[in-house]
């Protein structure tokens, strides 16, 4: 199965990054969606089957955290997994997120490795 990944994220940089760690994870790989800000994220989800979302903070518009609650309000989007990839120091909202179900963070600038990790992590099928 192919797996499609969403990248949420202001810095066109950060979302090329990303991508290529993506393309290094031996994962097979959908399609890897974009969006610059958590409105356009809840575009791309309600119009597309998506796997992982890789999420920011700090956004304009719509920050990742309240896209990320919305999508906690959403029956077809609550079971999508979120790993927050910011460079947001706030443990608050950090810890906030983990308790609404958020399944992992990454501080940014990000380790290749780690991030290939956690994305293998997160889309390994739940043990039966
Ligand atoms: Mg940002």
């Amino acid at each position: 199965m192919a797996f499609n990944i969403l990248i949420v994220d202001d810095s066109t940089t950060t979302r090329g990054m990303v991508k290529k760690v993506l393309k290094l994870t031996g994962l097979e790989l959908g399609e890897i969606l974009e969006a610059s800000n958590g409105l356009k994220g809840l575009e791309v989800l309600r119009q597309n089957w998506v796997d992982l979302v890789l999420a920011d903070l700090n956004m304009p518009e719509m920050t990742g955290q309240a896209m990320i609650e919305e999508m906690l309000k959403d029956p077809m989007l609550s079971q999508v997994p979120v790993i927050v990839v910011s460079s947001e120091g706030d443990q608050k909202v950090i810890s906030i997120l983990f308790e609404k179900g958020v399944k992992d963070f990454i501080r940014k600038p990000f380790d290749a490795n780690t991030l290939r990790n956690l994305v293998e992590k997160a889309l390994a099928p739940a043990p039966a």
